[in-house]
């Protein structure tokens, strides 16, 4: 207990791993998993002498069974700090059709029982919030950021037109908590608030998109959830911050087969997510240079990564065997960042 809060106290960093279950129709696949154990995932590596396997340690590792609600309750303890004034930083890693957004934000058809990390965290951070309410009186309001080719843009603009959106410069002010002060920053009250606003996010996201490129998959969007908390009796004001963040896809590209736009945004995912990785590393070693100029995302989160922020990497992984280089890849970065 006492060594849980002076780990508290000096911030943390934590690695989890879930496993995507099989999409229907593929089923009859055998699942590269070979074991889950505790904190332990096993996985099978064909070899020419039979099967291999190889094992790596998380924080946590989920199964392919593993419900919404049973992911999100690992992770309550680390946003109820938020209340308390702690930054957040949980990241979704892994590539393309790992199941980030699923984590993050659910399925296309959300219900009360699938919805992801986002909307349940905020449901918890309102009825924490409401019970001490005779304590502390807390404001909630949130920033919702998309960063492409290193390009930051908010993703919560109103006025509904196609038009380009223009680019946001970070500025790390820590007068007011806020790294974007020109995206809009919109106080919610309740879940619903927080749905109308995630759906329009969604919407904007979706309107940079080509009909043939699926943006979200190349972009990193972060969902921002700033708390400031008044002592009712003393007056002291605590502010505390959450960054939610569904990253861009890690696989790598073959750049003998793409060029132009498509390899100038794989080259920018593999700059940030590598810096990314930098920061969270040197982090995790203790090291006093913290490298976080290398990228908009380090720049962004900066304030919210190392001293007392607490860190949460969240890497998925396909079951498919014929995902396993990249699986092997992102279970590379994982035990790179522990
Ligand atoms: P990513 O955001 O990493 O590209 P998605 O979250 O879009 O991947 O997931 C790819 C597909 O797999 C989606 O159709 C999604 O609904 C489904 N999926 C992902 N994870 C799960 C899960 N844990 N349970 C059920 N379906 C999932
Ligand atoms: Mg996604």
């Amino acid at each position: 207990k006492l060594y849980n809060q002076v780990q508290d106290l000096k911030g943390s960093i934590r690695v989890y791993c879930r496993v995507r279950p099989f999409l229907s129709g593929k089923s009859s696949y055998l699942s590269i998993v070979d074991r889950i154990e505790d904190g332990n995932l096993s996985i099978n590596i064909p070899s020419k002498n039979g099967k291999g396997c190889k094992s790596f340690t998380f924080n946590k590792v989920f199964g392919q069974s593993a419900t919404q609600a049973e992911v999100f309750s690992d992770m309550q303890p680390l946003i109820r700090s938020v209340l308390d004034g702690y930054n957040v930083c949980i990241f979704a890693y892994g590539q393309t059709g790992s199941g980030k957004t699923y984590t993050m934000v659910g399925p296309k058809e959300l219900t009360e029982k699938n919805q992801g990390v986002n909307y349940r965290a905020l449901g918890d951070l309102f009825m924490l919030a409401e019970q001490r309410k005779d304590t502390f009186s807390y404001d909630v309001a949130v920033q919702m950021i998309e960063i492409y080719n290193e390009q930051v843009r908010d993703l919560l603009v109103t006025d509904g037109s196609n038009k380009r959106y223009p680019f946001l410069k970070i500025r790390n002010s820590s007068q007011t908590g806020l790294n974007v002060p020109d995206a809009n920053l919109m106080p919610v009250s309740s879940t619903s608030d927080v749905i109308d606003l995630m759906n329009l996010g969604q919407r904007n996201r979706a309107v940079g998109a080509t009909a043939l490129n699926d943006r979200s998959s190349r972009s990193h969007s972060c969902l921002t959830v700033h708390v400031q908390g008044r002592d009712l009796t003393t007056g002291t004001v605590l502010r505390g911050c959450m960054h939610l963040v569904d990253l861009a896809g890690s696989e790598r590209v073959n750049k003998s087969e793409v060029t132009g736009d498509r390899l100038k945004e794989a080259q920018h995912i593999n700059k940030s997510l590598s810096a990314l990785g930098d920061v969270i590393s040197s982090l995790a070693q203790r090291n006093p240079h913290v490298p976080y100029r290398n990228s908009k995302l380090t720049q962004l989160l900066q304030d919210s990564l190392g001293g007392q922020a607490k860190t949460l990497m969240f890497v998925h992984i396909s079951p498919e065997p014929d995902a396993l280089a990249e699986t092997i890849s992102t279970l590379k970065f994982a035990e790179r960042v522990a």
